[in-house]
């Protein structure tokens, strides 16, 4: 079922994806499919709309579309699941959706200030190697597919990548 979103006003944080119907859990809110390009590929103004894949590898959405538009939260209602981004909550009809952009970009030099503004802030947005321990639990295996290789053992023959987290395990605010 293809989710109901209006793009709208986030105010400080320019425009924002909102639901125009509620969301369950679960659901497959965008696919952030495309051709991987190296990030110096990519001009540097467009690297905010990225979404990174592997190292120094960026797919950039499209333009105007979801993922494009869908702001970074430190207490999101969506998360990565493999090459999706999904409800990690039920979403009521006006909230805007936002995932953890530090749940997809592992760059070291990666620095965003945050104003999400839930209580939870961590004021700066950074790679996912450098977010607490806490916060990487809340996420589990919902992060980018690059990210499970690098950090997550799997069974023998099995690709980490494979493991990407389907549970919904966010907690409504
Ligand atoms: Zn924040």
């Amino acid at each position: 079922m293809k989710v109901s979103v209006i793009i709208g006003d986030a105010g400080p944080k320019g425009k924002g994806v909102f639901a125009a119907a509620p969301i369950a859990p679960s659901t497959k809110v965008a696919g952030y499919y495309g051709r991987p390009r190296w990030i110096w590929d990519i001009p540097e103004e467009l690297w905010p709309y990225t979404i990174q894949v592997d190292y120094d590898k960026y797919v950039l959405p499209r333009r105007n579309g979801v993922i494009w538009y869908m702001n970074h939260s430190c207490e999101p209602n969506c998360l990565i699941s493999g090459k999706y981004l999904v409800a990690g909550r039920a979403i009521n009809v006006g909230e805007e959706l936002t995932f953890d952009y530090s749940t997809d970009v592992d760059w070291s030099g990666f620095s965003m200030r945050c104003r999400c503004g839930s209580p939870g802030c961590r004021k700066t947005a950074r790679a996912y190697r450098f977010l607490p321990a806490r916060v990487k639990r809340v996420y589990g295996r919902n992060v980018a597919p690059f990210i499970l290789r690098e950090y997550f053992r799997a069974p023998p023959g099995v690709d980490p990548a494979a493991l990407a987290g389907t549970r919904s395990v966010l907690r409504s605010p």
